[in-house]
């Protein structure tokens, strides 16, 4: 992988490749935008050219080389001057053997893996790169401590934070680092990528539209499918429920949420072994709600703007069931209730409860029932 493979991303691009030929890039980014649409891999990739010995610079688009001793390591995810911070690495530090998957970046994973590390020189490279991820997760406190590197680094310092919340960083960080916006994937060459996949068209148009301009989420649900988690089935059978079902169906149907959002999880958990099974849950949790959320925003469309394109434009029969049950201002309360649903998601809130309260709430107040 290089620079020149990062997918549509061309105006970040831009503004890094403008930096190094001038050679002022800034000490301190935040990569900003929505998840998966390659902040991540843009940090990488930008840490291997400053890395790399040999930087080869072609119709004035500079890349790493590949070859030298530097990219080598790099490849090999073991260049002793890159850096990634994240949450997990918190059972690494000094007292963190043993304590649960952290919800927050901890404060001791960016004192002794960010701060404590700015201080020594590059041992390989003529520089020292650090990419901390989910910086939307880095409280307060946190962010303070980190205020001093990013006002005063080392020169040989380079600082990533990959976020997808600026409102979540103080003015404080944001004033002192460049911030680069990452913008969302077109759809057509998210449904393109994925069949090269061997996805379906149907199937990909559906993760497309589901993923709003997230590659990453789509491609992650495409390799659900092809692992058999029955990721596309399962939206199918759970969009039809929703047109269908009543209240006194509300606790069965929380009950098969469950077993499914289990099934899900497992099968992710064979592809992602690098992330949590707390997180690997959540996200499969909050794939379903995503689904359930798709549904409702085409209902409420139907009845608005019944000319824009649907998510479940393969259901388009049980989305007009969904918009008669519910006018769009309904739906638009539906959506909202689904929403504080993935907020308690991410505050760990026992799933089962959550899939309840979401389709008791859901079976309230429709036209079929008051
Ligand atoms: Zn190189």
């Amino acid at each position: 992988m290089s620079l020149k493979e990062i997918f549509c991303q061309d105006k970040a691009i831009d503004i890094l490749q403008r930096a190094f030929a001038s050679g002022k890039w800034a000490h301190a980014y935040i990569f900003a935008g929505p998840e998966g649409v390659g902040k991540y891999k843009t940090a990488c990739e930008w840490a291997k050219l400053l890395l790399c010995k040999n930087p080869i610079i072609d119709n004035d688009f500079a890349d790493s080389c590949g070859s030298c001793r530097a990219c080598q390591l790099f490849e090999a995810e073991s260049h002793p001057d890159f850096n990634h911070i994240y949450k997990e690495l918190r059972e690494f530090t000094k007292d963190g053997k043993g304590k649960p998957p952290p919800v927050d970046l901890p404060i001791d994973v960016i004192r002794e893996f960010l701060i404590e590390k700015v201080s020594t020189k590059p041992t390989l490279s003529q520089r020292k790169v650090f990419v901390v991820s989910e910086a939307e997760r880095l409280n307060a406190h946190s962010q303070n401590a980190l205020l001093k590197v990013l006002e005063e680094p080392p020169e040989y310092c380079s600082i990533i934070l990959l976020c997808t919340r600026l409102e979540k960083l103080l003015p404080t960080t944001k004033s002192r680092s460049q911030i680069i916006r990452f913008g969302p994937i077109d759809e057509e060459q998210i449904i393109e990528k994925l069949q090269q996949m061997n996805i379906e068209e149907k199937q990909a148009r559906y993760f497309a539209r589901l993923a709003q301009g997230s590659l990453g989420a789509a491609c992650q649900w495409a390799e659900l499918e092809l692992a058999d988690a029955n990721l596309y089935e399962t939206k199918k059978e759970l969009v039809s429920s929703l047109a269908d079902y009543e209240i006194a169906d509300a606790l069965s149907l929380a009950q098969k949420l469950l077993e499914k959002s289990k099934k899900i999880a497992g099968v992710w958990t064979n592809l992602d072994e690098a992330t949590s099974k707390t997180d690997i849950n959540r996200r499969a949790a909050k794939t379903l709600v995503q689904i359930i959320i798709s549904a409702l925003y085409d209902a409420m469309n139907l009845n608005v703007t019944p000319t824009k394109e649907a998510i479940n434009f393969d259901q388009k029969e049980q989305v007009k069931k969904l918009a008669g049950r519910f006018d769009a201002e309904q739906s638009a309360e539906k959506i909202s209730d689904c929403y504080k649903m993935l907020h308690w998601i991410e505050s760990s809130v026992n799933e089962k409860l959550i899939f309840e309260k979401l389709l008791l709430n859901l079976a309230e107040s429709d036209r079929m029932t008051v």
